[in-house]
């Protein structure tokens, strides 16, 4: 079967990847002429654990190819998927769909067989009805179905994820669109991977309460582990006091400096607007967002109480260990790092970080921070360390070196790598998240 992907970034390049993998012939197509040289250069234009082995082996079997060329790629496609991304709108927060529309107007114009279309970006309920109008309107003789199929994998396991999901939702409304999806997905079957099919509407829905929900479980254990602080008990373990409930589940209860990342900021907000237009409001959610808007600046905060208060802050000198919203991946978007920065800066802070990944993204998010070629060149100096992102390159840090190295043995994690007693029997002062 023959598959075509438009829009290779982080959604689209690992699903594109993952079904040539599966024997499937797929074009992956982008506008961004350097990201498509660059995949035929055989560079990959994100980092992803293991996308690069797995997009050479599939261009060597000539199963995986690229290009700008949007009516070549999608030749003979039986499915057309939309990858393209679905930011935040400027001022209001809904998602800008202009770039899914877009596409769905060029398919339109060079649809050159039957085909079935399929947003795999996250897109509010009702835009897979505006694809569809747009189709029909283009005036294509060809037949078409649009297919609703979110894509819930995470950035830094995407392989993984892809390939072995907990579920696929396909939202169609005909047996057209349902029978070349079980098609796309039938390796997966073979897999045992559970596949729900609903209506179009539904499955859109179901990716924006699937991400608000993990979004209100993240919110809910930071906002316990506040609690912990204050009356003396410890969030680590309330987390597997509650996890272990199966009710519960023990996963996305680890507290931290907020969410952050290219979809759970923008998806709440977007749900959030949805639930506006049909006058059904999400009161849960807008009080998720809240939380966690706030909290990442309340993190620069623990930071500057770490160094004394706002006042004794000024001119002093903070690490920054870890940018990127969660450890895996080279995107910036939304991290909490970026508040924290903005906070310490404000007060007047020097900073100097390092990330494996993410610091080409994240210097022009912050231009006053000073990178670093290791996470002991950024210490050197410094009045204190603030653990940002739990990459597996600080959880061993070399404690004798970092004191040595800082002028103040002062660490504050905001992951909860380290385990305070440990850390303290060093000589280091010592702060970490719900952990009093
Ligand atoms: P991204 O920004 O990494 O990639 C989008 C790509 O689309 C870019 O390379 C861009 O050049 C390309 N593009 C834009 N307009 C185009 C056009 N007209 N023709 C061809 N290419 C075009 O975005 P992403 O992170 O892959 O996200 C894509 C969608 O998937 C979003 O809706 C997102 O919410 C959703 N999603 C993302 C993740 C994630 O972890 N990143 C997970 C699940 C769902």
């Amino acid at each position: 079967m023959k598959i075509a992907m438009v829009g290779s970034g982080y959604v689209g390049l690992v699903s594109g990847a993952c079904f040539a993998d599966f024997g499937h012939d797929v074009v992956c197509i982008d506008k961004d002429p350097s990201k498509i040289e660059k995949l035929k250069d055989g560079i990959m234009p994100i980092y992803e654990p293991g996308l690069d082995a797995l997009v050479e082996s599939n261009v060597k079997a000539g199963r995986l190819d690229f290009t700008t060329d949007l009516a070549q790629g999608i030749k003979d496609a039986s499915a057309i998927f939309i990858a393209v991304g679905t930011p935040s709108r400027r001022g209001d927060g809904h998602a800008d769909l202009s770039f899914v529309y877009a596409v769905a107007e060029e398919i339109g114009a060079n649809l050159s067989n039957d085909a079935v279309i399929v947003t795999k970006s996250t897109v509010p309920v009702g835009t897979g009805d505006e694809v569809e109008r747009i189709l029909a309107k283009s005036g294509t003789s060809h037949r078409f179905s649009v297919v609703s199929n979110p894509e819930f994998l995470r950035e830094g396991a995407a392989i993984g994820d892809f390939k072995r999901p907990d579920r696929i939702v396909i939202g169609a409304e005909d047996d057209f669109g349902r029978d070349v999806m079980r098609e796309v997905y039938r390796p997966l079957f073979l897999n045992e991977s559970p596949i729900l099919f609903t209506g179009r509407r539904t499955s859109e829905l179901i990716k924006y309460a699937a991400n608000a929900f993990l979004a209100t479980k993240i919110t809910f254990i930071n906002e316990m582990a506040d609690l912990c602080e204050k009356v003396g008990a410890d969030v680590q373990d309330v987390s597997r006091g509650i996890g272990m409930d199966n009710r519960i589940g023990a996963k996305f209860l680890h507290a931290g400096p907020g969410y952050g990342g290219s979809c759970f900021p923008k998806d709440t907000l977007a749900l959030l607007k949805t639930a506006e237009d049909y006058d059904s409001p999400t009161r849960i959610v807008e009080a998720v967002v809240k939380v966690n808007d706030s909290r990442k600046r309340a993190m620069g905060r623990k930071v500057l109480d770490a160094l004394g208060g706002m006042d004794a802050a000024r001119g002093k000198k903070v690490a920054l260990l870890g940018l990127t919203f969660k450890p895996n991946t080279d995107d910036m978007r939304d991290s909490p790092a970026i508040a924290i920065a903005q906070t310490l800066s404000d007060a007047g802070v020097e900073i100097a970080a390092y990330d494996p990944e993410g610091m080409e993204q994240a210097q022009p998010l912050m231009p006053k921070v000073k990178m670093c070629e290791n996470p002991y060149e950024a210490i050197e100096g410094a009045d204190a360390i603030a653990i940002v992102t739990e990459w597996d390159a600080f959880r061993a840090l070399d404690f004798a070196r970092v004191k040595e190295l800082a002028k103040a043995p002062v660490l504050v994690d905001l992951r909860n790598i380290y385990q305070p007693d440990d850390v303290r029997a060093l000589g280091f002062t010592y702060d970490s998240i719900g952990r009093s």
